[in-house]
């Protein structure tokens, strides 16, 4: 685990948010007072979560996607968006790293946020897509 800067803005003046243990590791969320990023802080690598045996999704949680993860991601997503508000604009853009089950994405994309959402996980990306698709007011453009 490193600690870093902020990813977007550089800058190193957070405030944390959360903080967990999962699996050994502490797990410390921060925002970020410059930009509003929400990241955590020091960072997780993969030889971090190597060394555990864990999938980036088992680093998360154990369980697969079933209605009480679902509702568990949902009242952390109501928690996150609280923090966030203050800077989302329906004019704004947004960057995802971590997207999990999208669930963040399609929330500011109702508040009409572009949204990209990243995520390393095959089966958190395959229901995040499936998730922002279905909350989406604009649709998405697939490139040819
Ligand atoms: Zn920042």
């Amino acid at each position: 685990m490193r600690p870093i800067n902020c990813p977007l803005c550089e800058q190193d003046q957070t405030r944390q948010v959360e903080q967990k243990a999962r699996h050994g590791l502490t797990v410390t969320t921060v925002l970020c007072q410059g930009c509003g990023l929400v990241y955590h802080n020091p960072v997780i690598e993969d030889q971090d979560r190597l060394a555990l045996g864990l999938s980036p999704r088992q680093l998360h949680t154990n369980e697969p996607i079933n209605p009480r993860h679902q509702r568990r991601v949902q009242r952390r997503t109501a928690y996150q968006f609280d923090f966030l508000h203050p800077w989302v604009r329906p004019d704004q853009q947004g960057l995802e790293v971590g997207a999990g089950l999208g669930l963040l994405s399609s929330t500011l994309q109702q508040h009409g946020v572009q949204m990209l959402g990243v995520e390393p996980d095959p089966q958190q990306a395959a229901y995040a897509c499936q998730q922002v698709l279905a909350s989406s007011r604009v649709g998405l453009k697939k490139s040819s």
